[in-house]
């Protein structure tokens, strides 16, 4: 029978499944949609996130994992399992083992939801289910020599959390997380829409915006993008065209926090390994590290080299990948690993 061990990126925007042998096999939102008075899942991932602010009363499309903690249990399970299923295929002609599992986690979770992601994995039909820190397997993703006595520093900035990790011989050493991250990026941008045209934008035409010409640095050419909403003055559709000095204006507070909690971190960080960074530089991962600039705005900030991974949306994912073709080599880093008998 095939192999077809999995990994796992739960991330509060995006979930990503990376298949060993095949690759990356899923990579949709983290929404899931449901039916409020029968609890009934109608949608997750891709097809759920287009229900977002577009259902009726009665269905609802959330996304589990906002801040970064899951904030919904039982559907962030569902959703989990939904993936994993998905990922593995269905129907008879496939004939595989069941697969050993990797998921990446939040530093900061519980040893209840750990304990319960385990149990969602084996329900799923999970041989095995193996945890990993996220930004251990960010940085496992983004190639940093992590099991090395060196400091590697990798800042995840995701959709809810970033999340700064200092890591050396394979563990985390210092880290430090902030909920200013993409999503506040988008409310920032909707908030000062609101203020400064009267104009009310829903949160996916604010990313939208910052997406396109959102920056971290004053940009140095000129930029507009036209934006439609409701006109606040009257109720009505209106649009309108806003600059990226705008919008470099609206993400200033944002970006700020995002460098306060990385000079924090350093700040907390044992001399030598300070050394390590300085010379090796910070690793930027996840979708928000993508924002125009923010590596030149946090070099700036912090007079230590940044680079932005070339697989920064995918890092997490293919860390619990390499983790998996290589458990030997990462056994270490991987924790509360329950093995189900059969
Ligand atoms: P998570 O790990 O929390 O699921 P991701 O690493 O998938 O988050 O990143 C999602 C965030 O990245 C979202 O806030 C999204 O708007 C942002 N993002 C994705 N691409 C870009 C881009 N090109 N510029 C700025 N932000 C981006
Ligand atoms: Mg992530």
């Amino acid at each position: 029978m095939w192999n077809r061990d999995i990994g796992v990126d739960l991330g509060t925007a995006n979930s990503l499944v990376y298949s060993k042998g095949r690759g990356i096999v899923i990579q949709e939102p983290s929404v899931v949609a449901f039916n409020k008075d029968s609890n009934q899942i109608l949608a997750v991932g891709e097809e759920a996130k287009l229900m977002i602010g577009r259902t009726p009363g009665n269905i609802v499309a959330v996304r589990p994992l906002k801040d970064g903690v899951i904030a919904d249990f039982d559907i962030a399970r569902v959703m989990l399992q939904s993936f994993i299923k998905k990922s593995m295929g269905s129907g008879r002609k496939y004939r595989w083992a069941k697969p050993r599992v990797v998921v990446g986690i939040p530093s900061s979770i519980t040893n209840v939801e750990k304990k319960a992601i385990i149990d969602a994995v084996i329900q799923a039909g999970g041989k095995e289910a193996f945890l990993i820190e996220e930004p251990v397997a960010a940085a496992i993703g983004a190639k940093l020599p992590i099991i090395e006595p060196i400091g590697n520093m990798i800042v995840d900035v995701g959709g809810g959390t970033t999340d700064v990790a200092v890591i050396s011989l394979g563990g985390i050493v210092v880290n430090n997380s902030s909920k200013t991250a993409g999503n506040e990026m988008d409310e920032a941008i909707a908030r000062y829409i609101k203020n400064k045209h009267n104009l009310l934008i829903g949160e996916r035409t604010a990313e939208d915006i910052k997406v396109k010409i959102g920056s971290a640095v004053a940009l140095e050419e000129e930029v507009t993008l036209s934006v439609s909403g409701r006109d606040l003055a009257n109720g009505l559709p209106k649009t309108i065209t806003i600059e990226g000095a705008e919008c470099y204006l609206a993400l200033q507070d944002a970006v700020g926090q995002i460098a306060d909690v990385v000079k924090q971190t350093i700040e907390n960080c044992p001399p030598e390994l300070v050394s390590d960074i300085l010379e090796h530089g910070i690793v930027l991962a996840g979708g928000g590290a993508l924002l125009k600039d923010l590596d030149v705005m946090l070099a700036e900030e912090t007079g230590v080299p940044v680079m932005v991974a070339d697989n920064a949306l995918t890092a997490v994912v293919e860390g619990t990948g390499l983790a998996l073709e290589e458990l030997e080599l990462y056994k270490d880093m991987l924790r509360d690993r329950r093995s189900e008998s059969g």
